[in-house]
């Protein structure tokens, strides 16, 4: 098993602060940073002499090796979880929801050492990444419960002489592929509702943060979930089809839980079709933020901020366009700006920073692009709009005024600590402006008037609307988009059957 390695400084930084940052964000139990692959309750090291590097994005240093699994070593993790299918849905959900229940003990009592693990491989903060251990485990305690409520019906027979039930099964071996943005809390909102409905499960973490994953699947099996249960498959970048295929491919893999881009979330669901698999996609968003005149402005200054810059904007449901009403532009420019030059930037082993890196050079390229673009089409620089002084991939929170539809940034998600405000007049313009992108995954206004409240949230487009509130996300509601971001919801009550079909039994014969 490996250890955190301590490697030389970034472009940067120095080798005395390289030293300084990454020992706040080494785990105490050192077997959580795990270089192996897990399949069918072995841990596996060798798979033909490939590895990629988990790399730490404050500074680029190597932090350890990981297999670079391929076709093989995902058909021999579908395979375990093909075989371990029997006996786990053959349980009771009482004994899967104990065995869940351990596990989100499990994962709480090694909080700290998650969130360690976290910030060092994907940067946030500490503060954050303890929150998304709690919000992961939340999801977990949550499917326990669910386990032992898979109600199904009895539907009243409009025949005499029969019986007709409807019972709820699971669909078999579930594949599950996450991004990096929130790879503890995105992985555990998926693991749980499938083992909770009896499914065993195939999972590839995004080649940027493996580490999460197979410390919570370590985690998982100290708490007693059976071996081929759950199984891990990291793969770099370069093999993430590869590995995607050998499941789309593989009839026994009944259902594909997807969450990342909608380009290649529709290449999955096309990818699929041979197999028809039952589909959930998690895709991207481009949330807008309204604020009306009729606003408590101070609450959403606070709510834009909550929403904008957890994460450092690295979030599928934050604000990518805020759209201010006319009469109070300027006075909410001016307090959001105050507040983002507030923010601190730093990496997440210093303790205090309010902002850290983005994940890797191609996300902060990004970001720069889009800034570029808009000050090139008449956005005005309310505060920061470059590089920070840390330098690799740290970028500085920026707020650009007088943006407008033709930028880049109105149309794609920036990803990064960038909030351009969108200037409107009527309600039916801030709708209209809303609703005008592909995709719907969140929204949210600010207001005050009650007849206004319940007229725009019938009206935008999105699958979560956040009405006077930034931090919209919780294990006890179900999430998901519409349109370009997806189907399929998470968490809450509707969050199980996803991984169910329904089995419908017509029995006849019943009359004297
Ligand atoms: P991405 O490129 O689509 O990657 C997501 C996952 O898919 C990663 O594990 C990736 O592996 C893998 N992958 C990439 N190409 C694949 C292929 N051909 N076959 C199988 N797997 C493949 O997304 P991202 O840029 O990392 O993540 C950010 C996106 O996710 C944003 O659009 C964001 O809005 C979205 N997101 C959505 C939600 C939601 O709940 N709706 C939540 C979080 C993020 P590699 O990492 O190795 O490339």
């Amino acid at each position: 098993m490996g250890t955190l390695a301590r490697q030389p400084a970034g472009p940067d930084l120095s080798d005395r602060q390289t030293k300084q940052r990454s020992r706040p964000l080494q785990p105490s139990r050192a077997d959580l940073v795990i270089d192996r692959a897990l399949i069918g309750g072995r841990w596996v090291s060798e798979v033909g002499g490939r590895t990629f590097a988990v790399l730490d994005p404050a500074d680029g240093s190597h932090v350890i090796d990981v297999p670079d699994c391929g076709a093989t070593e995902a058909s021999a993790a579908a395979d375990c979880a093909a075989n371990a299918l029997r006996d786990w849905s053959a349980r009771t959900g009482k004994e899967r929801s104990q065995l869940l229940r351990q596990w989100h003990g499990a994962l709480l009592a090694h909080q700290e050492d998650l969130a360690r693990l976290l910030s060092r491989e994907q940067g946030k903060p500490l503060a954050e990444s303890r929150g998304e251990v709690a919000a992961g485990a939340a999801y977990v305690e949550w499917f326990a419960e669910e386990a032992k409520r898979a109600y199904g019906d009895v539907i009243p027979e409009p025949t005499r002489g029969r019986k007709l039930i409807v019972v709820k099964e699971p669909v078999g071996v579930v594949a599950a592929i996450t991004p990096w943005n929130f790879p503890i809390a995105i992985l555990a909102r998926k693991i749980a509702p499938a083992l909770a409905a009896g499914c065993t499960i195939v999972a590839k973490p995004a080649e940027d943060t493996p580490l999460s994953a197979l410390a919570i699947a370590r985690l998982a099996e100290e708490a007693g979930i059976p071996a081929g249960v759950i199984n891990i498959v990291p793969a770099s970048r370069h093999r993430a089809g590869e590995v995607g295929d050998a499941w789309l491919q593989d009839f026994r893999v009944r259902k594909l839980t997807f969450t990342g881009s909608t380009a290649v979330g529709k290449s999955l669901a096309r990818g699929s079709a041979d197999t028809l698999k039952k589909l959930s996609l998690e895709l991207g968003g481009n949330s807008p933020f309204i604020i009306f005149d009729d606003a408590d402005l101070d609450a959403a200054v606070a709510g834009t901020m909550a929403s904008k810059f957890r994460n450092t904007g690295q979030t599928c449901i934050c604000a990518n366009r805020i759209l201010v009403q006319g009469s109070v532009y300027a006075a909410f420019a001016e307090k959001l700006t105050a507040a983002v030059s507030r923010l601190t930037v730093g990496p997440a082993a210093s303790g205090d920073a309010d902002q850290g890196p983005l994940i890797n050079d191609r996300a902060r390229i990004k970001v720069e692009q889009h800034v570029h673009d808009a000050l090139g089409r008449g956005a005005r620089l309310l505060t920061g709009g470059k590089r920070h002084r840390l330098g690799g991939n740290f970028y500085e929170p920026t707020v650009l005024g007088e943006a407008n539809p033709s930028m880049r940034l109105a149309s794609e998600e920036t990803f990064g600590p960038v909030a351009p405000l969108f200037r409107f007049e009527t309600e039916s313009e801030a709708i209209a402006l809303a609703n005008d992108t592909p995709f719907g995954l969140a929204s949210y206004f600010y207001a005050r008037d009650i007849g206004r409240v319940w007229r725009v949230a019938q009206a935008l487009e999105a699958g979560t609307i956040g009405i006077n509130e930034g931090i919209i996300t919780t294990e006890v509601a179900p999430f998901g988009g519409v349109k370009a971001s997806g189907y399929g919801r998470e968490g809450s009550k509707y969050g199980l059957e996803d991984y169910q079909h329904l089995k419908y039994l017509c029995m006849g014969g019943l009359s004297a």
